[in-house]
């Protein structure tokens, strides 16, 4: 299987040359293009690798289903859709054109930018410090990986940069659908956007959700019935405005990231993750969705 990984990495790697590693969080733009790695670890705990799985990235937008989770598990269902929509938007992550023009003016769903800081406002703590502390420690675990922190120059540089979601948040509270202090928020938000993190940890993350919330020490972390939720998500909105494409081609829940990042649940299977910081225009990594696609057509992977 690792043979068959490790073809499948070399085969695509001239495919980064067509991507472009995100530069609008600047301190993004300094990783390396090339780069592309992948880890799958199955039900029964064997883990394969290949190319550059070892090779640490942030988070990014990977780390969005898992704080709906959270939200989900702090406020439940109803609380959580009442601020935030459950569709997909056709448009880029980043987008704020439909915040104004719907009616509630909530944003469509938690994958997007404007959805996903909604979901992080939603995490409880008594203060800021307590609510990243639980968000951490829920990384931590469903990584497997106690070491997990976050990149402090990309969190900086991000928080310094990050005007359009600011401005998006500052417009979520003004219209009631944000509560509290926006930096607060935000900070929050760009701080698990910045979890470090590599290809094995995001393989683990992903084997839990498959896995309906299981840990590997067989703790029931998360309701059943909240991952069930989170994975829908990830087919509907997890690859933004390319998911329909990536549910045809590819076929399994999954959520990418501007860091390159891709996990992958293929219920009650596997996680996958994988690497590959060059982007297309909608902001998933270029070799990184064909490499998924061989795995998948290889393995039958397809939930569909
Ligand atoms: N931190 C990034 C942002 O908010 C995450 C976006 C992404 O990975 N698509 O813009």
């Amino acid at each position: 299987m690792e043979l068959l990984l490790k073809e499948m990495i070399e085969k695509n790697r001239p495919l980064t040359s067509f991507g472009k590693v995100a530069t609008y969080i600047p301190e993004l733009s300094n990783v390396d293009s090339n780069i592309l790695g992948i880890a799958i670890l199955d039900k029964e705990g064997q883990l394969y690798k290949a190319g550059d799985y070892d090779i640490k990235f942030t988070l990014q937008s990977v780390s969005k289903p898992i704080t709906l989770m959270l939200a989900l598990m702090d406020c439940g269902k109803e609380l959580v859709f009442d601020k935030v929509g459950m569709e997909p938007t056709g448009d880029p992550f980043n987008s704020m054109r439909k915040l104004e023009t719907l009616n509630p003016s909530k944003p469509l769903n938690p994958m997007i930018n404007a959805g996903a800081i909604v979901a992080t406002s939603l995490i409880k703590g008594n203060d800021n410090q307590e609510k990243f502390n639980r968000l951490m420690d829920t990384f931590k675990k469903i990584s497997n990986n106690s070491k997990l922190a976050i990149n402090e120059s990309v969190y900086l540089s991000e928080k310094k940069t990050g005007d359009r979601n600011r401005s998006m948040a500052y417009f979520l509270r003004d219209v009631g659908i944000l509560n509290g202090d926006v930096e607060e928020i935000l900070d929050l938000y760009f701080k698990q956007c910045s979890i470090e993190v590599n290809c094995v940890d995001v393989a683990n993350m992903g084997m839990f959700l498959a896995n309906q919330g299981i840990l590997k020490t067989g703790e029931q972390f998360a309701p059943k019935h909240i991952t069930q939720i989170v994975k829908t998500f990830m087919v509907t909105c997890g690859m933004y405005d390319a998911s329909g494409e990536f549910a045809i081609n590819v076929g399994v829940p999954s959520k990418s990231g501007v860091g390159g990042g891709i996990m992958c649940a293929v219920p009650n299977r596997m996680g996958i993750g994988v690497v590959g910081p060059a982007l297309d225009n909608k902001g998933n990594s270029v070799a990184g969705v064909k490499v998924l696609k061989a795995v998948s057509e290889h393995l039958s992977l397809s939930i569909f």
